[in-house]
């Protein structure tokens, strides 16, 4: 396994990868590594010869200045994980690696940037859509990587190479749960031990409220999940959507034959948490 922190270096390995026939499996990341994390990598290992694992904390995805401040860098301990599994290149850029000039690139995310992360988190896709593409441009995998978990962020990034006109495999990977049903999140680390505690509500109420899909309309359902999430004083509701898993917008009615998904974010404090089922 090789750390490279220059473009040119990742390309040049790249190559020589390519000429001598192997695929290449991309997993971009933000470090502080957890299980599922590992099972991208996994995913990866399995369709791919040659993997390159991505440890960047893009800035420009992030609205919130504290967000970005706080948010956990265990740089050392990843090394040290990832090195148990087949990885042949961990590419950890500097910013200005990435980001040579104050130049923006903007696609044209709509409307899917416009709904549930979109409206809380202004700015954000199009930092993910940003970083992602240079991330494509510069590696032109086989087959990349990403946790349907960030189920909004797949569909933009699904947009975005599209819009690129990239005809790579982009694969979803399913959720991976602590044993308490928690999503695991680098984030998590950062919850207290009372909070951490709390957490597991929001998996266990999505759980709940699938069961209800039978019995209860659809405003029902939404409203059982605030009602669950905000009556825990330390949680939040920031919003629970139950959405067409295409094209993201909301589902008015069971009836309707869009597959659909309920993504929820809550707000524990200063942590956000967001989670997803799908109710087919
Ligand atoms: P991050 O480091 O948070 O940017 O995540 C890197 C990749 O790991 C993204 O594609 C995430 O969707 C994915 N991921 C994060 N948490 C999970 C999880 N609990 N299960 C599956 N994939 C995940």
């Amino acid at each position: 396994m090789k750390t490279i922190k220059h473009i040119k270096e990742l390309q040049e390995h790249l190559s020589f990868a390519r000429k001598t026939g192997k695929s290449i499996g991309l997993i971009p990341t933000m470090g502080a590594l957890h299980e599922g994390h590992l099972s991208l990598i996994k995913a990866a290992a399995r369709d791919n010869d040659f993997l390159v694992v991505t440890i960047f904390v893009n800035p420009t995805q992030f609205n919130n200045k504290e967000d970005l401040k706080r948010y956990p860098r265990n740089f050392d301990s990843d090394l040290t994980i990832l090195s148990d599994y087949p990885v042949d290149i961990v590419f950890t850029p500097s910013e200005a690696e990435m980001y040579p000039s104050e130049e923006k690139r903007q696609f044209d995310l709509s409307p899917i940037d416009t709904v549930m992360e979109g409206k809380f988190r202004s700015g954000h896709f199009a930092g993910v859509a940003e970083i992602v593409s240079k991330l494509f441009e510069i590696s032109t995998p086989d087959n990349a990587y990403f946790g349907l978990k960030d189920f909004q962020q797949l569909a933009i990034i699904r947009k975005m190479a599209k819009i690129l006109n990239m005809n790579f495999n982009i694969i979803g990977c399913p959720i991976i749960r602590e044993k308490n049903g928690l999503a695991m999140s680098s984030r998590n680390q950062l919850l207290t031990g009372e909070q951490q505690a709390a957490a597991p509500l929001i998996y266990k109420t999505l759980l709940k409220s699938k069961e209800l899909k039978n019995s209860l309309s659809l405003s029902e359902i939404s409203a059982f999940v605030k009602e669950q999430i905000d009556r825990h004083p330390l949680m939040q509701l920031e919003y629970f959507e139950i959405v067409d898993d295409v094209s993201l917008m909301p589902v008015t009615s069971w009836e309707s034959p869009a597959n659909k998904i309920g993504c929820i974010a809550v707000q524990l404090d200063e942590i956000r948490l967001i989670d997803n089922i799908y109710f087919d």
